[in-house]
């Protein structure tokens, strides 16, 4: 009997080319190192990296499953929403993934989709989809993180074009990207959240400094990101002039799902492999734990594909998807501290050559900071919930009526 035997025949029929596809296409999991990280001291590694994303995205693209719930005339496969889950069920027996390449689908995807005119679908979607264009966000400013309507950054239409004057910061992988999505004060006017316009500005602008940020690791995913008179075509405007929270929403949004559902190997697989290698699987408490992370992995999961199937069916999203990103990052706790404690000093002292176990471990240790920050910080989503989910009285002090100008900053 099958493996999946709630499949529908059309289901199956999918499943068995998604298979043959992936066995022709796809690096085998077990070819490939279980101990592998994302994070490189490297910067032709961290490029390797990315570009090793690019290339299976082309693949996809090549083989006709990029954006399988797109529409088709964007490049996508015009598939029903089930099409995604079993996507994802077969792949995770591959090593094969899109990297950061596949996060920025799943955030400007959707909202280009949503907020964009016929001609900005037309002309970014496909190379979006199929990797001859990769992205990085320009959100973040120093100041302006959990507060993002109160951004600095400002655009002032001069003639058919905008002329941008600002500085981002964190901005993942901007050094490889191609293209930003950016965020700049159009109306300084209006209250913060209704002054902001949605821009799509080529990274290769002139007044575009890209300096990466070197962290704790030794790797620089994050970068400074300076914009002095940067010219943008004033048809590059996702959504309405001053409108540009609306398209916000949408990233971020789709952004703390994506980050809640996961993307490639599973902790909790490691940890299985872990608790064997180091003698704690026939440990009640150690069995139980692993059960624990296992569970909320799964729930995890089945939270983003509610999610991503109501959004690809126009609709809201059954819950707020702050909840999947604020319990994904409780997760990474759980098994950051699980494997800390299974493994013990030494994976702790390890060289990252000699012991790639170890280096995995002090990675998933230090991974749970960024995932709780990345995407808007736990504190935050949690306040998020609150206000939206719970109707709680909002947080107080966010001067959301008064106009941006007269807020007072540092
Ligand atoms: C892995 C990672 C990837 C990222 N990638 C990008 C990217 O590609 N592009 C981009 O633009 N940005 C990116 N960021 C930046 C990220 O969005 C911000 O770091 C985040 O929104 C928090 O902003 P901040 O760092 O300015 O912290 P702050 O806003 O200064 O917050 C500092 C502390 O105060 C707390 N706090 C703030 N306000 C409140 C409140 N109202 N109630 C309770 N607590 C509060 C926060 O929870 C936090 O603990 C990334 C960050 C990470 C970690």
């Amino acid at each position: 009997m099958s493996r999946f035997p709630t499949d529908t025949p059309e289901q199956a029929k999918f499943r068995t080319a998604v298979q043959t596809f992936l066995a022709e296409n796809a690096e085998p999991r077990a070819e490939s190192d279980p101990w592998q990280v994302s994070g490189f001291s490297d910067d032709n590694d961290a490029r390797a990296y990315f570009e090793d994303g690019r290339c299976w995205q082309r693949t996809l693209a090549a083989h006709g499953w990029a954006g399988l719930t797109w529409p088709v005339e964007y490049g996508g496969g015009g598939h029903p929403v089930w099409a995604d889950r079993i996507f994802r069920e077969e792949s995770a027996h591959y090593n094969s993934h899109s990297g950061f390449i596949g996060a920025t689908i799943a955030m400007l995807g959707p909202t280009l989709l949503a907020h964009a005119t016929p001609e900005l679908k037309t002309r970014f979607l496909p190379s979006l989809l199929n990797g001859e264009a990769t992205w990085c966000q320009l959100f973040s400013e120093p100041g302006s993180g959990s507060d993002l309507a109160s951004l600095n950054t400002r655009a002032i239409l001069d003639g058919d074009e905008w002329v941008v004057d600002g500085q981002k910061v964190w901005n993942s992988c901007a050094q490889f990207a191609d293209w930003g999505f950016l965020l700049a004060r159009t109306n300084p006017e209006s209250p913060k959240h209704r002054g902001i316009t949605f821009l799509l500005v080529d990274m290769a602008s002139p007044g575009i400094e890209v300096r990466p940020l070197v962290q704790a690791n030794g790797s620089a995913h994050f970068n400074e990101v300076f914009l002095s008179s940067v010219r943008i075509p004033s048809n590059q405007v996702v959504g309405d002039v001053n409108g540009g929270w609306s398209p916000t929403r949408t990233v971020l949004a789709n952004e703390a799902a994506f980050i809640g559902r996961g993307e490639g190997p599973s902790a909790s697989d490691r940890l299985r492999d872990l608790a064997t290698r180091h003698g704690g699987l026939e440990n009640p408490i150690v069995r139980q734990r692993l059960a624990r992370i296992i569970s909320r992995e799964r729930l995890q999961n089945f939270m983003g594909q509610r999610i991503q199937t109501a959004v690809r069916n126009g609709q809201s999203p059954p819950f707020d998807p702050a909840l999947t990103k604020v319990m994904a990052a409780r997760t990474k706790v759980l098994s950051g501290n699980l494997a800390a404690e299974l493994t013990g000093l030494a994976a702790m002292a390890s060289s990252e050559t000699e012991d790639p176990e170890g280096n995995w471990v002090r990675a998933e240790i230090l991974n749970r900071f960024a995932i709780s920050i990345g995407g808007g910080t736990t504190e935050v989503q949690k306040n998020n919930l609150a206000e939206r989910s719970l109707g709680l009285p909002r947080d107080p002090g966010q001067n959301s009526e008064t106009a941006w100008k007269d807020i007072p900053r540092n």
